[in-house]
């Protein structure tokens, strides 16, 4: 089995890896970073996120694994003293996996169409003046949006920046796309629906900016260039994100810990 780890670089994280590859170091599991079978995070879901990007051309052929350094992520599951758990759990057993939807992004611009991957959310925003963009779902108009942009997240993005935008916490199994407003204009000249829409796994969104040239285009942590764009066509992709199912916590614990359980700062998890 070969492993690859991404890491951010705080400090504990950095103990962390330096003692996860003395443990590795123990056992036949190979250190291999451009052609991993598992690839182990160490940091935040931001640091999955990163992984993610590095590896999304292989994401069908490779599983995660998340180990938090901060508090318990959405993506990362182990804690930092469970390392010897976790290796013993590399060697010892073959992981199921779990998978989960990505969104698929086309952009449509002056030199043709791109498609990317997100496996948060990909959003269209624009900062001093609004965006004024007709919104399509499988390609039948729905209504004309005027305001700073919108966010389409798939289910494991729910709890990220859609739920700030009052989007529904969406159970990762759901392969679901759920598009919010991002401070739509709602007047007697504009008005858009003004709640979350979750679209079913065959649809998809289709928005069609009036032509500009300056918008911002985000896809998880990152901005995308792009001049001119005349639509983006936002799908369920065909891969899907695998995670090694060595522990699994139950999705609603995860959320109750995250978002409305009290606890203090040295939390047990
Ligand atoms: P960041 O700005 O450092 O992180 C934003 C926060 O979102 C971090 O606390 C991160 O957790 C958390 N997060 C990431 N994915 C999550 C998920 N699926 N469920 C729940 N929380 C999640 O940037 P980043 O760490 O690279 O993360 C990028 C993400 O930030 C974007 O994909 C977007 O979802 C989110 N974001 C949110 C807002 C907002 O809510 N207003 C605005 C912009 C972006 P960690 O601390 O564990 O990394
Ligand atoms: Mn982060």
């Amino acid at each position: 089995m070969k492993v690859a780890i991404v890491n951010n670089h705080k400090e504990k994280t950095l103990s962390v890896v330096k003692k996860l590859k003395l443990l590795l170091k123990e056992t036949d599991i190979q250190l291999n970073q451009l052609q991993p079978d598992i690839v182990i995070t160490v940091g935040g879901d931001g640091t999955l996120l990163n992984a993610f990007h590095q590896y999304y051309q292989i994401v069908d052929r490779i599983s995660f694994v998340g180990i938090h350094t901060g508090h318990l992520g959405f993506y990362t599951d182990w804690r930092d003293y469970q390392l010897e758990e976790l290796v013993d759990a590399l060697v010892h057993s073959t992981p199921e996996s779990v998978s989960y939807p990505l969104l698929e992004l086309d952009v449509t611009d002056d030199e043709g169409k791109k498609s990317y991957l997100a496996l948060n959310e990909a959003t269209i925003k624009r900062m001093s003046q609004t965006l004024k963009a007709d919104i399509h779902i499988k390609n039948e108009f729905f209504e004309s949006f005027r305001g700073d942009g919108v966010c389409v997240a798939t289910p494991t993005g729910s709890t990220a920046y859609s739920k700030s935008l009052g989007g529904a916490v969406l159970h990762p199994r759901l392969k679901a796309l759920q598009l919010t407003e991002i401070a739509s204009i709602n007047n007697r000249i504009y008005r858009t629906l003004s709640s979350p829409i979750v679209i079913a796994p065959d649809e998809w969104i289709t928005i069609y900016p009036e032509s500009q040239d300056d918008y911002v285009v985000t896809l998880d942590s990152h901005e995308l260039r792009h001049r001119r764009v005349s639509r983006l066509d936002y799908r369920i992709a065909k891969s899907q994100i695998n995670f090694a199912k060595f522990r699994h916590t139950h999705f609603w614990s995860r959320v109750e810990d995250a978002f409305i359980a009290q606890k203090n700062n040295n939390e047990q998890f």
